[in-house]
């Protein structure tokens, strides 16, 4: 039985929960623990919306309880560190993504790839080892261990550095494990949605000629003129998706619901890898012909590793790598929500946690 943290946790705290599978968000007080020897305490300033926290908010992968905090896209101030924290100070600007635990005694976490540990803890939803349930940073104030906290350098903005936490680590790793990174390479991003416009902006980076293939036509514009790719393909255009057809090394997934993977598969060259990181609530047709008949490979990538939060923070960094979003305050989150279910935010909503999540409201 998970422990009330109410009574368990000193620390009060204050957010915007869900309460049931309406995913409707509505104000909730809560508590936090003390702040441990190895823990970083923050006020946190701002929080992406992933739609992961909409998947979540409604019990669309059956995992859900209930009241639940969404929000794994958390920056802000750090406002007390534990006697044993290494890495930060009172004042650092810091972050925290999906995850706030792990086993750190399994293979995974002895390869420095927590976030494929089976033990592994998220950011909100999920049971930590003092038995309480984690919640997300639609809230006030944040307390994680130090190993799961993030450095954002100071020429990020904190607004929108805030959803490289979880979009942009989650198509920068496998285009780096991939290997979808070589300069030349040609690699389709399919649905341009938060982590989609953040992968053209990454694969562009790395030097890789990018095509975007998506349901909108009307994101074709900026998709060229503004976030730098190549080509835009209309995914129900046939002739456009035939002449594509065996031109790609690879291809990122991020769409959130069922969608037929044959047309993707075919976009592939001889040997072309589709990487699947959206999580439709259902699971997909698989059509096996295609993948012999051309070596072909499908994998899925989970997030990534602290290690390799930190590298592609500095990556975004270095390159001016940032979300592009839509600042809202709290209490637009509903709707929020609601257009994000319609595909409709450029392309990622971030909300203004310091300035309108008031206890009151
Ligand atoms: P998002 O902003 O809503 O973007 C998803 C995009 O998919 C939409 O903008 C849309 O792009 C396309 N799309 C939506 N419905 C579609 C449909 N029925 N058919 C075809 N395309 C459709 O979502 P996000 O925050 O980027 O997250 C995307 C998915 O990744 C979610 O399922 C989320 O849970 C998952 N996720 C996974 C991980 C991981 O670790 N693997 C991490 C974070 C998120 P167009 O308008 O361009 O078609
Ligand atoms: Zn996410
Ligand atoms: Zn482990």
């Amino acid at each position: 039985m998970a422990k009330s943290l109410e009574v368990e946790h000193p620390k009060k705290a204050f957010g915007w929960a869900a309460k049931d599978t309406s995913g409707h968000l509505s104000p909730f007080q809560f508590s936090r623990r003390a702040t441990g020897e190895k823990d970083v305490t923050f006020k946190i300033l701002y929080c992406g919306i992933c739609h992961s926290d909409l998947h979540m908010a409604k019990n669309e992968w059956g995992m859900s309880t209930y009241p639940l905090v969404p929000g794994h896209e958390i920056v802000g101030v750090v406002t007390e560190v534990g006697s044993k924290v290494q890495k930060f100070r009172v004042g650092d600007k810091v972050g925290v993504g999906c995850m706030v635990g792990a086993c750190h005694s399994c293979d995974s976490c002895a390869n420095e790839l927590e976030n494929y540990c089976p033990d592994m803890i998220l950011t909100y939803g999920a049971k930590y080892f003092d038995g309480t349930i984690t919640q997300g940073g639609y809230s006030d104030i944040m307390v994680a261990d130090e190993h799961y906290v993030v450095r954002i350098p100071d020429n990020l903005p904190l607004d929108s550095g805030a959803p490289l936490l979880c979009a942009g680590i989650t198509v920068y790793s496998p285009l780096r494990y991939y290997g979808l990174d070589k300069p030349g390479m040609h690699v389709g991003v399919v649905g341009l949605g938060g982590l989609g416009h953040v992968a053209v902006k990454f694969a562009k980076a790395m030097g890789v000629k990018v095509t975007v293939i998506s349901t909108s036509v009307n994101k074709k514009k900026e998709a060229l003129e503004h976030l730098g790719a190549d080509s835009f393909l209309v995914s129900k255009d046939q002739d456009e998706m035939q002449a594509a057809q065996g031109t790609m090394d690879g291809i990122i997934d991020t769409v959130s619901a069922m969608h037929p993977l044959l047309p993707l598969i075919g976009l592939l060259k001889l040997q072309g890898k589709l990487v699947m990181v959206g999580a439709p609530e259902k699971p997909l047709e698989l059509p096996v012909f295609p993948l012999l008949m051309g070596r072909k490979l499908v994998g899925g990538s989970c997030f990534g590793s602290m290690k390799e939060t930190q590298e592609m923070i500095d990556f975004a960094a270095k390159h001016n790598i940032t979300a592009d979003i839509e600042v809202i305050p709290i209490d637009y989150v509903n709707t929020a929500m609601e257009r994000l279910a319609k595909a409709d935010v450029r392309y990622r909503f971030v909300i203004d946690i310091a300035n309108t999540l008031k206890s009151s409201s």
